[in-house]
């Protein structure tokens, strides 16, 4: 070991090398802090003198197998101008933490590979402390949001914890980053940040959402220039959501009269017809030969599914026939359906204009899936975030 060793390896300069320890598993570096980097910080002197001393010892990365230790003699400095006394912070020091700034760039090296636990196994420190250092890395990252050249955004809730509480993100769709993850799900909550996007976001065209009024109207409001697009994520949420209130219903009716038909069916009437299995596409028929009014409800499920496949022009006319047909259907949920849909016709036509959806924030609920399950990530909600915007450079597997 050397001086310079410890200068090119290490990144430690302002020291000398004295000697090196070996205990256990760990390896000690003595050192000495040398005035090359002194300054006073009232009257910016370099000379100043040594006035008593401590010794800090400070975490490094570890050397082949072993834990590895600064063991630094730090000097009080007395400017010899203006008197002033003080501790000094040398180049590697990182604030109060007990750890040399390559020491911290080493775990985060490693968290590119690895999760916050392997990372602290690895390097024999506990998870909060390379948990911290991760915190402090994205807050400096992710201080601000580069804006100004999003042109399609999608905005996504998703559950947080069970129950009600939801979180909503806003995902750059060209490049599935999370630009902004707020608590809640209300006008009030998005607000802020959509007053930001009307200020700093010029080239946003369009924003893909799903048909919660309060998305819609935050956007309406602060960004009337900005096209709305209703996704078919969405849209056949909506119908399934439709599908199931009238198998319930079918269900209450059947209950009473002691039969038992419709019982497991639930995952056969939401899958697409075409996708099921020859025996399973047998069952749903007899099942839908027996029931008039989910025979209707499913068609008209499998026939919105063509919407999609249209163009501009006649996807026009193809909506404004199913909402026709669905409205004058009889069934309460599906004309419950048909009424949502033509009260967001423009936003449902936008698609074939811009061709988003938020397939790729769909993609991203994936990795969230992943990082929920990490205890931690609902401890420290800012951390959480953090992590929500970082998320874009992980691979799936390494969210945790
Ligand atoms: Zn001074």
């Amino acid at each position: 070991m050397s001086t310079s060793i410890l200068y090119h390896a290490f990144g430690l300069k302002g020291i000398h090398y004295e000697s090196t320890h070996f205990l256990g598993d760990c390896i000690y570096i003595n050192a000495r802090m040398t005035d090359q980097y002194v300054r006073c910080p009232e009257c910016r002197n370099r000379k100043a003198s040594f006035k008593g001393q401590k010794r800090r010892l400070l975490r490094m990365s570890p050397i082949g197998r072993k834990r590895c230790f600064l063991d630094l003699l730090l000097h009080r400095l007395k400017c010899l101008r203006c008197g002033h006394l003080w501790w000094p912070t040398l180049p590697f020091m990182d604030g109060k933490h007990r750890y040399v700034r390559s020491f911290a760039l080493t775990a985060l090296d490693l968290l590119k590979f690895g999760t916050i636990r392997s990372v602290a196994e690895y390097l024999a420190v506990g998870w909060d402390l390379v948990k911290q250092i991760h915190k402090e890395r994205l807050s400096l990252l992710y201080r601000s949001v580069p804006l100004h050249k999003v042109k399609y955004l999608g905005i996504d809730e998703f559950s947080i914890r069970k129950g009600h509480e939801y979180m909503t993100i806003f995902v750059n769709i060209e490049d599935g980053r999370i630009l902004h993850a707020v608590e809640g799900r209300s006008k009030e909550k998005i607000q802020p940040f959509i007053e930001k996007l009307s200020k700093k976001a010029k080239k946003l065209t369009a924003i893909a959402m799903d048909m919660s009024g309060s998305y819609y109207s935050a956007v309406r409001g602060w960004l009337p220039h900005v096209d709305i697009v209703f996704d078919r994520y969405h849209v056949s949420a909506l119908m399934n959501q439709a599908i199931d209130e009238i198998r319930r219903g079918q269900q209450r009716e059947l209950d009473n009269l002691g039969q038992k038909a419709l019982k497991g069916n639930r995952f056969l009437l939401l899958r697409n017809y075409d996708s099921l299995e020859p025996d399973r596409k047998a069952r749903l028929d007899a099942l839908l030969k027996a029931n008039h009014p989910l025979f209707i409800a499913h068609s008209m499920k499998e026939q919105l599914r063509l919407f999609w496949d249209e163009d501009f022009d006649s996807a026009k006319s193809f909506l404004e026939v199913w909402i026709k047909d669905a409205m004058q259907s009889g069934i309460g949920p599906l004309a419950k359906v048909a009424k949502t849909l033509a009260g967001y016709k423009t936003g449902l036509l936008n698609y074939f204009k811009y061709s988003i959806t938020s397939a790729v924030v769909e993609g991203t609920n994936n990795k969230i899936k992943t990082l929920k399950r990490q205890a931690y990530g609902f401890r420290d909600m800012v951390y959480f975030k953090l992590r929500l915007y970082h998320l874009h450079t992980q691979r799936y597997s390494l969210t945790g």
